[in-house]
């Protein structure tokens, strides 16, 4: 086929007919058609010109963490961004590709002695999949620290402020076909030490409250405004709910756990279960944080 000959030629790694269960923190999903690793920014662009010369599909994959691929998979391509990891800091801004994860960019900043991200220790995400999430928690939000984004739009790369961008509770509004790149923040300088502390704090209390020796995408609805999700999954009695493999967390009821084995069947008969629950008995219609993706 021309792409893979196109891959074969630029020496763009790629896998066929891969399960993605291997790229999401779920451990579910069925096969992507393609799945290509650009190894670097340029090859990233050669990758995205290609596809959109030969109008095939494609689906941007960061850490995977915030997904539920359905048990068919993904047609056309998955575009791995785990290639893009530079990060450098410049003028005290500190630029970061969006294949970096979270866990190696506070390690950055703690060997610098850069506050402010803390708040997202223990998120097993990707600067580019936590950005297009606007991924927070403890009442913070990535766009806060962020200085403004570069990205792929229109077959160019270009640069925006934060001002420029519209960024709302677990989203960010861009125009179909944009990737994030990289990523620009603004933090404040402190110690090591306390940048340490402050993962150390939020680290414990994740561990406390979380179910994280289970694979999860973690909350799966977002928090309606008058209650949060959990609180009414598990006042409608549904902690613990089973289907196959999954089960809605004993310990959150906003995390439904891979207990082994689970298909994304299992798990999108949970959601429905809770949102059907939750809307009989308190009228609230709750709203998937995850993104769904595949085929059925
Ligand atoms: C244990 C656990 C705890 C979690 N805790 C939190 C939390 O506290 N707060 C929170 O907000 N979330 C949390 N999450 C959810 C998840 O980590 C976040 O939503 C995260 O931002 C997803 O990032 P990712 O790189 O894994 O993106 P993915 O899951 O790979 O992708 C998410 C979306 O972003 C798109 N995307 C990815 N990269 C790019 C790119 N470069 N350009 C354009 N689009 C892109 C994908 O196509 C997809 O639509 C948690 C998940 C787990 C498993």
């Amino acid at each position: 086929m021309k792409f893979e000959k196109f891959l074969l030629k630029e020496g763009i790694a790629f896998k066929e007919k891969v399960p993605l269960a291997r790229y999401t923190t779920f451990k579910v999903g069925g096969p992507a058609d393609y799945l290509v690793f650009p190894a670097r920014r340029q090859y990233l662009l050669k990758v995205l010109d290609f596809l959109e010369e030969e109008d095939i599909a494609y689906f941007p994959l960061g850490g995977g963490s915030n997904l539920l691929v359905r048990d068919g998979g993904v047609r056309g391509v998955v575009l791995s961004f785990a290639g893009l990891k530079k990060i450098e800091l410049e003028d005290g801004v500190l630029v970061a590709e969006a294949g970096v994860s979270l866990a190696r960019l506070l390690s950055f900043c703690l060997e610098k002695g850069l506050s402010g991200l803390e708040f997202l220790a223990g998120v097993p995400a990707t600067v580019g999949g936590a950005v297009v999430m606007n991924a927070g928690a403890f009442g913070k939000e990535i766009k806060d620290f962020l200085e403004g984004l570069l990205l792929y739009q229109g077959g160019e790369l270009k640069y925006f402020r934060r001002e420029e961008l519209l960024f709302f509770y677990r989203g960010l509004s861009l125009p179909r076909g944009s990737l994030v790149v990289a990523a620009v923040f603004r933090l404040f300088s402190t110690s090591p030490k306390d940048v340490e502390a402050a993962i150390s704090k939020f680290l414990k209390i994740r561990r406390e409250k979380q179910p994280l020796s289970y694979p999860s995408a973690g909350s799966i609805f977002k928090n309606p405004s008058l209650a949060p999700a959990g609180f009414l999954i598990e006042a409608v009695g549904l902690k613990g709910m089973c289907r196959g493999g999954a089960e809605i967390s004993q310990k959150h009821a906003n995390f439904i756990v891979n207990k082994g084995g689970a298909c994304a069947q299992d798990i999108l008969a949970l959601i429905e279960i809770a949102k059907e629950r939750v809307f009989r008995e308190f009228g609230i219609a709750l709203e998937e944080e995850i993104r769904i993706v595949g085929e059925g």
